[in-house]
């Protein structure tokens, strides 16, 4: 449920309503902007009865959220959210790219990447540690060692770092080292995880499940938001459908929809989406076309052998082209880097 409040409505108004609604069990989440007032209840709204909140004079009117997100909605939060990571800003109207390498493999391989990103033009730099891999054969990341490397190409190059986080036994050390924790796909519904990473303020960066539909991504934004985390960046990754042809299928869809029903930041990372490095070009340019707050990009200096996801890779120079692509249709959609 959501309480619009009449515009210049007291501060001690604003809080005489908000006791009165917690007195019946519920959490006020209060949106007070130049334009508006909103106090979000989140909870069990079924006993309020709204006759009595509209009885209050400073009341405008009451919307019942159809939604079971209510945090993620973009009803109790009109604005756009902007998640800051280390000055830069992630969401509103400059886009983010997040670049490197699926797996951080050595010194020379992520301090090479984050130096020719950086050069493009590049936010953050992205490495994984911990490989949530198909099979337990192939390689698992260098784990805390590769957070290491992580940290020192961020020392050489001043790129905050984004790594993806697998178990919540290692929330400690990825909140000291890393500026970005990845929930990556196949943990989209790991709750528990969800609900740690609530309890902490760092950014978080939430991948879309293998096969969730919208309102099950938001819902695990939603777990993390009612922690206490407000910092979350969603990121379309590609879902499972019947084609077999590109690893999954890129739903720039999700882009306008995401953008209606929540005010959370959205990215689009085409590598995992196509599994293809030649389609990342095209489906770049097409995410910021639509909408999309930014991009997370594979780059490889040496797709041939890379221990993880070389064939969706693009090298150094291809990324430094899409850059200048991307520059192009920001400008086009109003939007700058
Ligand atoms: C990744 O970004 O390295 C990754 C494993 O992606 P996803 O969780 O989207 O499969
Ligand atoms: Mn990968």
């Amino acid at each position: 449920m959501i309480v619009v409040l009449k515009k210049g409505t007291e501060q001690k108004d604003i809080d005489k309503l908000t006791d009165m609604l917690e007195r019946q069990g519920v959490t006020v989440n209060p949106v007070v902007g130049s334009d508006i007032i909103i106090l979000g209840l989140v909870g069990d709204t079924s006993k309020i009865d709204p006759t009595q909140i509209e009885a209050d004079r400073n009341v405008e009117r009451i919307m019942h959220v159809a939604e079971p997100f209510k945090k993620a909605n973009r009803a109790f939060h009109p604005e756009d959210t902007v998640v800051d990571v280390l000055g830069h800003p992630v969401g509103g109207q400059k886009l983010t790219v997040i670049a490197g390498p699926c797996s951080v493999e050595s010194k020379e391989q992520i301090i090479s990447v984050a130096q020719s990103v950086k050069a493009s033009g590049a936010h953050l730099l992205r490495g994984g540690a911990f490989k949530p891999r198909t099979s337990p054969y192939a390689f698992q990341g260098m784990k805390y060692q590769g957070l290491e490397l992580l940290m020192e190409a961020k020392a050489a190059t001043g790129l905050p770092i984004v790594s993806e986080i697998m178990s919540p036994g290692d929330i400690e050390i990825f909140e000291r080292e890393v500026d970005v924790i990845q929930v990556g796909a196949r943990n989209m519904q790991n709750f528990d995880l969800l609900k740690q990473l609530g309890k902490i303020k760092k950014p978080i960066l939430l991948k879309r499940g293998l096969s969730a539909t919208i309102e099950e991504w938001l819902m695990s934004a939603e777990y993390i938001m009612a922690g206490g985390n407000e910092n979350v960046i969603l990121c379309e990754r590609g879902i499972r459908t019947f084609e077999t042809y590109t690893r999954n299928t890129i739903d720039l869809g999700a882009v306008p929809a995401v953008k209606k029903l929540s005010h959370l930041p959205i990215l689009v990372d085409p590598s995992h989406a196509t599994g293809k490095w030649w389609m990342v070009e095209p489906l770049a340019k097409a995410a910021i076309a639509v909408g999309a707050d930014g991009l997370m990009i594979e780059v490889h200096n040496d797709p041939e052998h890379a221990l993880c996801d070389g064939q969706q890779s693009i090298k150094p120079q291809v990324f430094d082209s899409v850059m200048r692509d991307i520059r192009l249709i920001a400008a086009a959609v109003g939007r700058s880097m």
